[in-house]
């Protein structure tokens, strides 16, 4: 498949640290309510951890539970891919950067209405940048 940000694993792997390259690139999970972002409440925007497309904004975020960040929604048609992942012994969907094909997370079907979804993210799969005017 071709996308807009291609690089061959030895090119991921000079441009990222370990661990953002063991989650983007070879769909590592990190420890819950150990990472970067899954309580993190203020104003703003998440981009890839990978190529810097805008994926998530705080203004979905919700608070889960379960120790990850967690949206109702990306922030638009087309920021995210979605495909069955039937590894582990589950069948779970898998959310990957549209632009750089990077690994997120997963999306489940228990999430606040009215999207009932919840896009469960890797901190270390995003960067976070806060609003420049507070709201
Ligand atoms: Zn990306």
């Amino acid at each position: 498949m071709s996308r807009e940000i291609e690089h061959s694993d030895d090119e991921w792997r000079s441009l990222l640290t370990t661990e953002r390259f063991r989650i983007l690139r070879r769909g590592g999970t990190e420890p819950a309510f150990a990472n970067a972002y899954w309580d993190n409440r203020d104003e703003g925007e998440y981009h890839c951890g990978a190529c810097g497309a805008l994926l998530f904004q705080s203004r979905d975020k919700f608070d889960s539970g379960t120790g990850w960040p967690s949206f109702a929604r990306p922030v638009g048609e087309g920021a995210v891919e979605e495909h069955t992942d039937a590894s582990l012994g589950m069948v779970r969907t898998e959310v990957v950067c549209a632009r750089c094909g990077g690994h997120l997370g997963h999306v489940f079907g228990d999430g606040p209405p009215p999207s009932h979804k919840r896009y469960c993210m890797n901190s270390g799969a995003l960067t976070f940048e806060p609003s420049q005017t507070p709201h």
